[in-house]
């Protein structure tokens, strides 16, 4: 078994762009070479403009290394949940921007050929627990209203559970191959180059990297989580969300990808002969013995289908305290395109398209929908509910059952993992980005902040930003 994603031996045939750098100028700066980033930079190619991509590690290496991708707008009970947040108004128009954002992404696909495995599959929303079947009804309800076609559907573990069509998965990772190689000769690309501040001088931003600064008028933060606090204090208006995945070659697959909204929340969807299950949906912030989590997850799969997984895998993605995905203009000239509550194949794309309509200064529909620096009521609440969440999550870090020992040297705490030659690695149990006290992870070795999802290896150096220092 391994620990890593179905999809990650496929990053290894993206061709890379480790070239060094002192000091760029460039018109549009896309931080993040994820499907966000790529998306955009695929929209903006022809501007005539000069575009840089720049990425802190390899493109394809972030979280859309390790999502499910499924390309859908059935995505839990997000619609009754936004019609009892927002109103049926905002619940319609989020589902036209999926549904408008699967048309965009499977006619990228078409136009440009893109062999990434696209299949056109039915998508299911399911409850085995009696308690969720009103969650269900409702879902059914307001995507009829919608005029979607609806069919009951229960197979050997799906309870109660329907299906709706026009839905799709593919493989992320040729997909953001193929983009790759369709906007490099228009867009320069530097991996392992790291975004560590922005500046603004007169008209323009200077940011500073790893390996030099760039001069831009335009920055699009295509990077998941923005690594600077303020302004904006991004970490107030959203939460991190972790989900552990398996997969296993199995004798039969089905043409069906299907999502339950129980608590325990189990996801499925098939790549070729293999069958890729999700489950154990937690808050970052609660759960904190991530190691535990996998050994779950792992019995969960055994006793549901009989036999080991051969990948595992866990990922996170953001969500913003109102449901609704964090897209468009925070402040002159810098854009933002994230927070998609785990349906990042639909909404990044939707995002991208955003994003480079407000850079052309062409109009878009969903501007308000997305704006980024709206507020409201749910925003607010949650928001202050959030940062409980934090302070619980700080407090348990500090004193977690699953760290190796602790040392105090002048004042400060040490975590040490000793591995199996008996080596030392040391490393200060605060997170650099806001001062959380990190988890140790005993499957995968890793040091995790459970406030905002940062991690570090047993050395300290940086596997997921927000951080941008290591420990
Ligand atoms: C378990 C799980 C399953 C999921 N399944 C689905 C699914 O079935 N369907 C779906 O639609 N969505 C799914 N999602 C959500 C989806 O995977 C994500 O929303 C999406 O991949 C995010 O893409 P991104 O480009 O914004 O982020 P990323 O792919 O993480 O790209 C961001 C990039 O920015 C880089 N970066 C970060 N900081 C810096 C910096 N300071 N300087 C330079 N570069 C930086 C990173 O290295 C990274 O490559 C799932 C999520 C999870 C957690």
């Amino acid at each position: 078994m391994e620990h890593k994603s179905i999809w990650e031996d496929y990053s290894k045939t993206i061709n890379n762009n480790i070239k060094p750098f002192k000091n760029i100028k460039t018109d549009i700066l896309i931080i993040g070479g994820g499907i966000t980033g790529l998306t955009t930079a695929y929209f903006l190619k022809d501007t005539n403009k000069k575009i840089t991509i720049i990425d802190k590690s390899l493109i394809g290496k972030g979280v859309t290394s390790k999502t499910t991708a499924k390309i859908s707008f059935l995505q839990q009970d997000i619609y009754g949940k936004i019609t009892k947040m927002h109103n049926s108004k905002i619940a319609r128009e989020y589902y036209e921007s999926q549904k408008e954002a699967i048309n965009i992404i499977t006619n990228i696909i078409k136009d440009n050929d893109i062999k990434c495995d696209l299949e056109k599959v039915d998508s299911v929303l399911f409850a085995n627990k009696e308690s969720n079947y009103k969650k269900i009804n409702k879902e059914k309800e307001i995507l009829t209203s919608y005029g979607e076609k609806i069919k009951d559907y229960q197979d050997n573990i799906i309870k109660n559970g329907f299906s709706v069509s026009n839905t799709y998965t593919f493989n992320p990772l040729k997909y953001l191959n193929s983009l790759k190689k369709i906007i490099e000769s228009k867009v320069s690309i530097y991996e392992n180059t790291i975004a560590t501040s922005i500046k603004k001088i007169d008209n323009n931003y200077l940011v500073t990297t790893n390996n030099g600064t760039i001069k831009t008028n335009i920055i699009v933060l295509a990077c998941h989580y923005p690594f600077f606090i303020i302004p904006y204090l991004f970490p107030v208006r959203t939460y991190i969300e972790r989900e552990y995945v398996c997969a296993a070659k199995v004798k039969d697959t089905k043409k069906i990808t299907s999502i339950n909204v129980d608590k325990d929340l189990c996801s499925i969807r098939y790549y070729k002969d293999y069958l890729i299950y999700g489950g154990i949906d937690h808050r970052l912030t609660s759960k904190i013995d991530y190691g535990n989590n996998y050994r779950e997850i792992k019995k969960d799969f055994i006793n549901l289908f009989n036999q080991e997984p051969e990948y595992m895998w866990m990922n996170q993605d953001i969500v913003s305290n109102d449901e609704l995905p964090l897209i468009g203009k925070i402040k002159d000239n810098i854009y933002i395109s994230t927070a998609y509550n785990a349906w990042g194949m639909t909404n990044s794309t939707i995002g991208a398209k955003i994003v480079s309509d407000l850079i052309k200064n062409k109009d878009n529909k969903y501007i308000k929908l997305f704006n980024p620096r709206r507020i409201n009521l749910p925003l607010i609440i949650n928001s202050i509910i959030g940062l409980f969440h934090y302070l619980k999550a700080y407090i348990e870090g500090l004193f977690h059952k699953s760290n190796p020992h602790y040392v105090k040297i002048k004042g400060i705490i040490y975590g040490v993992y000793t591995d199996l030659e008996g080596k030392d690695h040391k490393v200060k149990l605060i997170c650099p980005h806001m001062k959380c006290s990190l988890v140790f992870n005993k499957e995968e070795l890793t040091w995790d902040c459970p406030c905002h999802g940062s991690r570090f290896d047993i050395d300290g150096n940086i596997i997921e930003t927000p951080s941008i220092k290591k420990i």
